[in-house]
């Protein structure tokens, strides 16, 4: 092929290179259109060796890139701008197998004619199609990488050690609040910049760093000249430059708002956490707290390990409520719970466990006497009296304490406050009672349920049924019994034989009986004042309370003109001989025209010789006789005698139990006055048994009276003297 090339020398070395080396030669002779090519030149393109073409018809410009087709066919005119006559251009070529490849042309004007237009030119192709690609590709990359920095907002800066400069891009600037700065900046500007509270650390970090030449990854902050203060999260890597120095490059991210974000997300976040262990009301700890709290106490295992719990309850809370209304009530908690917290929260975590239930653990064995006093002290400041508005309310507080014993449970040392406190409650409210080991509660259920009705009352769970009582005549509704019922939120409704036994081993019945009386005195005051027609309500009436002192008094004051009520004795067996007191109460509960019957008679509980001693205005045949009467029609001679009794001492005879219609037919030819039973109707709540009275034959509050006055209620709806 050489031998092709014009006028070049026939050297083997020469022919060698031209063979060998990776370059295609070419030789224009531009005066005979000659183009003379060399193998390589040929390969490069794909085609077969033709070491010489005819550059005189432009066919073969059709192989040259569109774009690049003038500037190689101005060459081959002779057109060669650089006066120097060098020639280097980039362009495209058609490869044989159809592909554009990348050439690097780089060429020498040989000779030249009297114009000054090349005539014979020689030069090389280097294939750099490759090397196009790549640095195709690179700035591609490039561009993308610029676009994901532009919409990141991410500042780009570079520091060079040697020189002690940096070089911050423009977003670096704007973030540091330095736009229309210089891009490159002395290195203190950095430093200076960063916030005083975490410069120190910021640069111990970023010095190990640059001792162990290891990546940084770190959050700072910086105070902006305009005093701006931002949150910027840095990357960077230390990285050796071409030359064999070591750059530092990274980038910086404002991280202010996630900062803000995660801040506002931490705060509620502590806020809900707060509130879930707080009560709202008073902002003391609450029960999930107390429980936490005492599942991280340790069981005492030695004297150190000894706490003590108080178990507070506010005396008369519900009386405060029902007068003055639960702003009131709401009032006297917190100043509850600020003495609590005033006198106690340095000392052991103080809880409000329930309505008007405190609780405080004190984390350190104070000893009983000492104890004793502080206690002494909150029941004085707690009974305080406090204004509210206008108005002087004041609670009094029961206080039960038990130290946490080696080897109880904690669960037993608050079961041992509890107690103490049934005793503080039980010896008269306003005290303070240590546990005590020899004190045990009559039955810590008793206790228990005692406590839990007390509460029940207050929140107003223990509600009045009543159960109608029809004339046995003309079935009218002559009266009705108030029947307690428990409305427990976590038990249902609960009938008396569900809480009344265990009641009635306490006091709480009296309570539960005060409650009752309140109940039938209030919806009978709100039917007065709906101008309802309402008979008289029986109310049970247990033992102990009839025969207390002062109980006619009490009532007294309570009850008012358009109230009709009837008591019955429940538990009458034990009235065998006179006994003083329940002659007084008796004869004051007349006085003010209420009735008084003989409950459940004829069962065990009641005794013939007390229809005597008390000459009862009605008796109730127990239920347990009226049942049988169905199966067995002989039973019916016994309540024919019993009624037959109760005639003689001019008592009224109420039959109740009736459960059924074979009841009602069987009991036709007893002689009795009241009818009362599920077969006629069950107890109701007020609402309904109002509808009942509404539904009954149209008659006139006199007509009522006179019916009710003819089975001995003297007093049922009309005006009473007092
Ligand atoms: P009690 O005074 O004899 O009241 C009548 C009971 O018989 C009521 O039961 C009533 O629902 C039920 N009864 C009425 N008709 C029928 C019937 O046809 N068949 C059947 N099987 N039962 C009927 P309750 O309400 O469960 O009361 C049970 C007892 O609880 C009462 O018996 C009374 O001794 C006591 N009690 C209820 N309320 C009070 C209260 O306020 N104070 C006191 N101290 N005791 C109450
Ligand atoms: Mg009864
Ligand atoms: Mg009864």
């Amino acid at each position: 092929m050489t031998n092709d090339l014009p006028e070049l020398p026939n050297d083997p070395r020469l022919s060698y290179l031209i063979e060998h080396l990776d370059q295609g030669i070419w030789d224009a002779d531009l005066t005979t259109k000659t183009f003379c090519v060399s193998k390589a030149w040929c390969d490069m393109r794909g085609i077969g060796w033709v070491n010489r073409f005819d550059l005189g018809d432009d066919i073969w410009l059709e192989d040259i890139h569109p774009n690049d087709r003038e500037q190689i066919s101005a060459i081959v005119k002779g057109d060669v701008a650089r006066s120097d006559g060098n020639i280097s251009i980039q362009y495209r070529y058609r490869h044989a197998n159809g592909d554009w490849i990348w050439l690097h042309c780089r060429a020498k004007v040989m000779e030249t004619d009297e114009t000054g237009r090349a005539t014979r030119i020689i030069g090389t192709d280097t294939y750099i199609d490759d090397f196009k690609r790549s640095a195709a590709a690179q700035s591609e990359l490039t561009e993308k990488l610029q676009l994901a920095i532009d919409a990141s907002g991410i500042g780009v800066w570079e520091f060079n050690p040697a020189t002690k400069t940096v070089h911050w891009d423009d977003r670096f600037l704007e973030i540091y609040g330095l736009c229309g700065q210089p891009n490159e900046q002395p290195h203190t500007v950095w430093r200076n910049s960063i916030h005083p509270e975490d410069r120190e650390a910021t640069l111990a970090y970023t010095e190990k760093a640059r001792r162990d030449q290891s990546d940084l990854n770190y959050d700072y902050r910086i105070l902006r000249p305009d005093n701006e203060v931002r949150h910027l999260r840095s990357l960077a890597r230390f990285v050796k430059t071409a030359d064999g120095q070591t750059k530092l490059i990274g980038v910086i991210i404002d991280v202010t708002a996630d900062y803000e974000r995660t801040t506002a997300l931490e705060v509620a976040r502590n806020q809900l956490e707060y509130e879930s262990r707080h009560d709202a009301l008073t902002g003391l700890a609450n029960r999930r707290r107390l429980d936490e709290t005492l599942q991280k106490l340790a069981l005492p295992t030695s004297p150190e390990d000894i706490y003590a719990v108080l178990h507070l309850d506010l005396d008369h809370f519900k009386a405060i409520n029902d007068r003055y209304g639960h702003a009131a009530g709401d009032a006297v908690l917190c100043h509850t719970a600020q003495i609590l917290k005033d006198k106690m929260a340095d000392l052991g975590l103080v809880c409000r466990t329930g309505g008007d239930e405190f609780v405080v653990v004190l984390k350190t064995a104070i000893p009983q006497d000492a104890l004793g006093d502080i206690c002494a002290e909150l029941v004085q400041a707690i009974s305080r009296p406090l204004l509210f508005e206008d108005i002087t309310c004041s609670a009094g507080v029961s206080i039960g304490v038990a130290y946490a014993a080696e080897g109880t449970d904690h669960a037993e040392t608050f079961r041992r406050a509890d107690k103490a406190l049934y005793k503080a409650k039980n010896v008269g409210r306003g005290g303070v009672e240590f546990y005590n080991i020899n004190y045990t509660p009559p039955d810590y259920h008793i206790a228990n349920a005692r406590h839990d009705i007390q509460k029940a009352i207050s929140r107003g769970e223990v509600i009045c049924h009543f159960q109608p009582q029809y004339d046995a005549e003309t079935l009218a509704i002559v009266g009705a019994e108030a029947l307690v019922r428990w409305d427990c939120p976590s038990r249902g409704l609960l009938g008396p034989d569900q809480f009344l036994p265990q009641a009635a081993l306490s006091d709480v019945i009296n309570d539960i009986d005060r409650h009752m009386l309140e109940l039938v005195l209030t919806q009978q005051t709100a039917w007065h004042k709906a101008g309802l027609a309402y008979p008289a309500i029986s109310l049970n009436i247990a033992k102990d309370r009839i025969m207390r002192p002062g109980l006619g008094d009490k009532i007294l004051s309570n009850i008012g003109a358009h109230h009709a009520l009837s008591f019955e004795l429940l538990e009458t067996a034990f009235i065998d001989t006179p006994d003083r007191q329940l002659e007084r109460n008796l004869a004051q509960l007349r006085q003010m025209g209420i009735l008084i019957e003989l409950d459940d008679f004829g069962s065990g509980h009641s005794s013939v010789v007390a229809l005597q001693t008390i000459k009862p205005d009605r008796i109730k045949i127990d239920r347990g006789l009226v049942a049988p009467i169905v199966t067995h029609p002989d039973q019916l001679l016994t309540l024919g005698s019993l009624s037959c009794i109760a005639r003689l001492e001019g008592a009224k005879i109420v039959i109740e139990g009736l459960e059924t219609g074979l009841h009602l037919a069987a009991i036709r030819n007893v002689d009795c006055d009241v009818l009362q039973g599920f077969g006629l109707h069950r107890p109701v709540p007020a609402d309904e048994f109002a509808a009942l009275l509404r539904q009954q034959p149209q008659r006139s509050i006199a007509a009522l009276n006179r019916d009710a006055a003819s089975l001995g209620f003297t007093n049922a709806v009309a005006p009473r003297r007092h």
